[in-house]
């Protein structure tokens, strides 16, 4: 049998990483053996829906490629994929489990609920309801009495199940609570909807957060009570800021909309995420969506949890920027250009030296900024041992260098770079006596992108000049 595997958001307005990362993991597992990937919609919590949020979880799959087989927008066969629209079959469902025992009807208001519980002694609310006979509640749920649908919890001893991840995990039925299924207005809970629409999907791998490992001997209960088979189990670990804290959406690094508002590309956000808690088992880290497809292996993710390391993505997305075509590059460029670049120039060149400098597109900005403006800076900065100059060196090499550059017709890196050159020999000069003086006239700055004549030829000649002219 050819894997199905579900991703199931909440269309909270926001992809968290962690969220991402299981949704690769699921699309890997599909695409192994040439099974399907779909895509549900879970929001049946109504208060979370946040307008629009399905558009962001649209996008960004897109964005990554992980596209799906079923899904509310391509359809399928098992739909609908939206929860919202499967209401009356959670429904049917939930009052088929009462007549199978699983379950029962409960009538306590909240309050009574709340007077019984309490979080901070881990008291369990024990349903009065329980002892209430299947015929007399039915009657008062005909007699339109509010009600919820709660799971019905008698066994006894330990649950065990198998997990891909973490093996055999035991747990006591007896801390299991027996939680609301569906709701008095209708819509089911995520313990009851999860595993209805798993089961009518046929959805064979599981992948979720190992907070839900604790809730699984319930989902198990229930599929054991319809005479359901349950999925294969595959629970990964969070994924965390450092040692103690989450990765959460607060620090405004959590998101692939963060990641990519912050310069990193598509491609290594998704390459760097696979291997938050997975490793191929070879010294390979860079892996297309393809690549992943052949060899991935899910009994190869890790039980702890994965640090977001921010140093190493970033090192990631400078090996994935090197390798983009050039005038791929060039548009993402431009875009980062157009948020602060007034200054006409040349920007086919000054893409061709970023390219290989920058880590993500908003060091852009950072390496740029003395092309819009020139930084002010101190004579100080002509005195260089290695370049054997000093101020007085580099004053006369400007002179000479801005006397030969404006005679200049063909302004291209090549033709100042062999016009310094001419200066520097008709003078008895080393290159760097000239190149040195001029790059610093140029940028005001010590560590620049790309040397002299790359930068003239991006500034163009009245502008090159001009500094020049600034600096004498
Ligand atoms: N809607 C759940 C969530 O966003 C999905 C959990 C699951 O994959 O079963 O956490």
């Amino acid at each position: 049998m050819k894997s199905r595997t579900r991703f199931a958001p909440s269309p909270t307005g926001y992809m968290h990483i962690g969220n991402l990362r299981t949704a690769l993991y699921e699309y890997l597992i599909a695409k192994r053996d040439g099974g399907q990937f779909i895509l549900r919609i879970e929001d049946t919590d109504q208060k979370r829906y946040v307008e629009g949020a399905t558009d962001i979880i649209y996008n960004t799959l897109k964005t990554v490629g992980m596209n799906w087989d079923e899904g509310p927008d391509v359809g399928g066969e098992y739909g609908p994929y939206v929860q919202s629209e499967r209401l009356s079959l959670y429904q049917e469902y939930a009052h088929k489990l009462v007549e199978l025992g699983g379950a029962h009807y409960c009538f306590c208001s909240k309050d009574e609920v709340d007077e019984q519980k309490d979080d901070e002694t881990n008291t369990k609310f024990v349903d009065p309801c329980k002892n209430i006979s299947l015929e007399e509640a039915k009657k008062r749920v005909l007699n339109g009495e509010p009600f919820v649908i709660r799971q019905t919890i008698n066994k006894k001893g330990k649950s065990l199940f198998n997990d891909v991840v973490y093996g055999e995990i035991e747990i006591d039925y007896d801390e299991l609570d027996e939680g609301v299924l569906l709701k008095s207005d209708g819509f089911p809970t995520y313990n009851f909807a999860n595993v209805v629409d798993d089961h009518l999907m046929k959805i064979t791998h599981v992948v979720r957060g190992n907070e839900y490992i604790s809730s699984t001997p319930k989902y198990n209960l229930i599929y054991e009570a319809f005479g359901w088979e349950p999925p294969i189990y595959v629970h990964v670990a969070q994924v965390m800021k450092d040692a103690h804290h989450k990765l959460s959406k607060r620090n405004g690094d959590a998101s692939f909309q963060d990641l990519v508002a912050k310069g990193y590309l598509p491609e290594a956000i998704l390459n760097y995420i696979a291997l938050l808690g997975w490793n191929p088992g070879t010294e390979q880290e860079i892996f297309s969506l393809k690549e992943l497809e052949r060899v991935f292996d899910a009994n190869r993710l890790n039980k702890s949890p994965a640090i977001f390391d921010i140093q190493k993505l970033k090192w990631m997305n400078g090996c994935y920027i090197r390798e983009l075509d050039f005038d791929k590059f060039h548009k993402l460029a431009e875009k980062e250009y157009a948020k602060f670049l007034t200054k006409d120039i040349n920007k086919v060149e000054l893409s061709k030296v970023l390219q290989p400098r920058i880590e993500t597109l908003l060091d852009i900005k950072e390496q740029v900024m003395f092309i819009e403006e020139l930084p002010a800076y101190s004579k100080e900065l002509f005195v260089n041992k290695k370049m054997k100059t000093d101020v007085e060196i580099a004053e006369n090499s400007l002179k000479l260098a801005f006397n030969a550059l404006e005679g200049l017709n063909v302004w291209t890196n090549e033709s100042i770079f062999e016009c310094l050159k001419g200066v520097a020999v008709e003078n008895g000069l080393k290159n760097g006596q000239v190149l040195y003086p001029v790059r610093i006239a140029l940028t005001g700055l010590e560590t620049t992108p790309g040397g002299a004549s790359e930068i003239a030829s991006i500034l163009g000649k009245e502008e090159s000049l001009a500094r020049l002219k600034k600096a004498i």
